[in-house]
């Protein structure tokens, strides 16, 4: 049912992005993070809950100094299989742009409430624990708990993808034809 929309908004005869499909839970939970270069650039951070990846469009990426609040959009729901894409969406798809799988690995939650959620991450880039904040609608903001990471790195020194080692321009190409 969640997964109703992601598949609504793609045309799986253009785009290699996997179908959604609900899959059932792991008892480790699994996030990812993807670079993502549309129409605008952003990462997609994407967070296990329920057998599908909750996920937050988050135009500045996420930053390791407490002091910043990044806004994060929650968008549709998508499938666990995304976690491992990386590719080009083809130009007038939607989300049409190149993909770069940017982090990937797993997380644990501290806490929720209506309006808050903490969680530690266990990635290659992204560690630690974050709070999201949901203060209107479907707007978070992501913000860095001081704990030992806590400005740890800044996270536009990565520019490459943590599955294929590619930079963005390299992705665009590698698939350009695909
Ligand atoms: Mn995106």
């Amino acid at each position: 049912m969640s997964l109703k929309k992601y598949n609504e908004k793609r045309n799986f005869k253009k785009t290699k992005e996997p179908k959604g499909k609900k899959e059932t839970s792991s008892h480790r939970l699994k996030f990812c993070v993807q670079h993502h270069l549309a129409s605008h650039d952003h990462y997609d951070f994407r967070l296990e809950m329920d057998g599908v990846l909750k996920s937050f469009a988050i135009p500045k990426g996420p930053s390791y100094n407490p002091k910043d609040k990044r806004l994060a959009v929650m968008v549709e729901d998508h499938p666990l299989s995304y976690r491992n894409y990386e590719g080009i969406i083809p130009k007038g798809e939607y989300g049409g742009g190149t993909v770069m799988l940017w982090d990937k690995g797993y997380y644990k939650i501290n806490y929720y409430d209506k309006n808050v959620l903490k969680i530690t991450v266990y990635g290659k880039r992204l560690k630690g624990s974050w709070s999201l904040i949901n203060f209107k609608d479907n707007n978070f903001l992501l913000i860095k708990e001081n704990d030992k990471y806590a400005n740890y790195i800044k996270i536009s020194q990565f520019k490459t993808s943590i599955k294929s080692n590619l930079t963005m321009k390299e992705i665009a190409k590698k698939y350009k034809n695909k």
